[in-house]
């Protein structure tokens, strides 16, 4: 038997243990099986830092500690500072109950310190309050005295004119109520995240807790006991459901019981899976194909989000068009067009212009998702008003070619209950491919594109411009192939046409 001791614990392992006491015990104890963030999570990280760093200057002139100094050494310089009459203290370190949390901003106000924790949303959410709940049992405990409590974030109706305005970007919400309110169940909370901690691997089975509130990293590890075409599969289930069934025994799609009701894509979903059958309903096809006229453009758009807006009229998170590929049919003649914008630069004025000189004479303009496509459009119209009336003019023509696979018009077993374009192409194209290109979707062409930025104009910097072109075309030849393919399920067999 293990002797009994006071596991050491920081504010995120506590929080770690909050979701569940098995990956608190995993980290402990066989870290090497969590997955190491990619590149979306760690940006979103690196995001978090860039945020908390600005959000300091709400209250200048504070003194940082680095956490490259040792939790012990910035416990003992805190302490130091708090003595010497220090007004604001950034990244101020305390211990308590072998618990370490770190604050972000600790600023002396007029009723005592004020805990401000800072976090990147743009919306205080309910779980934030573990994190300022076990920083005020830590703080409190190690003698201070904390009049109130803050969340700093986002606030994503701030618009930025000239500077940044730091009172306009961020928002403060006072949570010292539901803070203190949750301080009776932390000292409980400890004790049974130790007591595991003491124990052996914890018997948890997996639960909806392994994605809410965060994905956790060991899902690889616990999960690897769920077989393909299992329920966790089904598109649309509800989590709630998905464990009602995992917990009576049903792992596998045949394996659910005949009265388990199913919404009737769900059902197309799971028959596709289990038998192979492909879903073709000609008819529908063919009124959504009578909807398109030539000559046809097929576009799409990229984006980027910041944090922090960079130019004027932008606001936190507002997704930026920064790049659009445009292919062009007429009488089978294939054409193309795009735009890619200078990163550094506000790249929505020259993409609007160009958009509309070259989605002039198309008829119909097809996009995968038409909700993306439109609502950009609206906001470059909002923020161009001289550009409106012939933003409103696209929108008119625009038909979205996602709709006969969200009806399941067409679905077979290789879309995997998805309609996204990435699961459709492979589908119905099955030779033209993403696998190859250097930026094979949108997430990466974001980060790619902000990178740019860093780079200084040389090979490297043109690689990826080329890459993101190459993606992006490849986007939109993506659906002139799904429509030449739809249109070739609909034309009597041997009537094919072909570009
Ligand atoms: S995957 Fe689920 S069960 Fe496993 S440690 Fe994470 S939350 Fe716990």
């Amino acid at each position: 038997m293990r002797k009994s001791r006071s596991f050491f614990l920081s504010k995120s392992q506590f929080t770690r243990g909050l979701q569940c006491h098995k990956s608190l015990w995993l980290l402990k104890n066989k870290p090497d099986l969590r997955v190491e963030p990619d590149a979306s999570l760690q940006a979103r990280f690196d995001t978090g830092t860039e945020v908390g760093i600005l959000a300091q200057q709400l209250f200048p002139g504070g003194v940082t500690l680095e956490y490259s100094s040792g939790i012990s050494k910035n416990i003992v310089t805190t302490q130091d500072l708090i003595g010497s009459g220090a007004q604001t203290i950034y990244e101020a370190t305390f211990r308590h109950d072998n618990v370490a949390a770190m604050v972000d901003i600790l600023h002396r106000g007029q009723e005592g310190c004020e805990l401000y924790e800072v976090k990147s949303t743009t919306a205080t959410k309910d779980i934030f309050i573990n994190d300022t709940a076990i920083q005020y049992y830590v703080v409190a405990g190690a003698g201070i005295s904390i009049s109130r409590v803050f969340l700093v974030h986002l606030n994503n109706s701030y618009s930025r004119k000239g500077d940044l305005d730091l009172h306009g970007l961020f928002t403060m919400d006072d949570v010292t109520a539901p803070t203190v309110n949750r301080q009776a169940d932390i000292p409980q909370q400890l004790a049974d995240m130790r007591r595991t901690l003491e124990g052996d691997e914890p018997g948890i089975d997996i639960g909806p807790y392994c994605t809410v509130p965060y994905e956790c990293d060991f899902k690889p590890y616990c999960w690897q006991h769920i077989p393909e075409s299992s329920i966790f599969d089904i598109a649309n289930l509800r989590s709630n459901r998905k464990f009602a069934l995992y917990y009576g025994g049903v792992l596998h799609m045949h394996d659910i019981p005949p009265d388990f009701s199913l919404s009737d894509n769900m059902q197309t979903q799971v028959e596709a899976e289990l038998t192979g059958r492909e879903f073709i309903n000609t008819c529908n096809i063919r009124e959504f194909l009578s909807t398109i006229t030539e000559p046809v453009g097929f576009l799409d758009f990229e984006t980027f989000m910041e944090a922090v807006p960079s130019f004027e009229q932008q606001r936190p998170y507002q997704q930026i068009p920064f790049q659009y590929s445009l292919h062009r049919v007429e009488n089978g003649k294939l054409t193309h067009q795009e735009f890619l914008g200078e990163p550094g630069r506000d790249p929505r004025r020259p993409f609007i212009e160009k958009l509309l000189a070259d989605t002039k004479n198309c008829r119909t303009i097809l996009v995968y998702n038409q909700a993306f496509e439109i609502t950009r459009l609206q906001e470059l119209a909002a923020c161009f008003p001289e550009f409106a009336e012939g933003v409103e003019a696209i929108i008119a023509r625009i038909v979205d070619l996602m709709v006969p696979f969200r009806n399941k018009d067409f679905y077979v077993k290789a879309m995997c209950g998805s309609h996204s374009i990435k699961y459709v192409l492979p589908a119905l194209v099955p030779d033209l491919s993403y696998d190859n290109l250097a930026i094979a979707d949108g997430e990466t062409a974001m980060l790619s594109y902000a990178g740019l930025g860093k780079i200084n104009a040389g090979t490297e910097k043109e690689k990826i411009r080329q890459d993101l072109l190459e993606y992006c075309r490849l986007d939109t030849l993506a659906m002139v192939r799904i429509w030449e393919k739809l249109t070739s399920l609909t034309q009597p067999r041997g009537q094919l046409s072909l570009f």
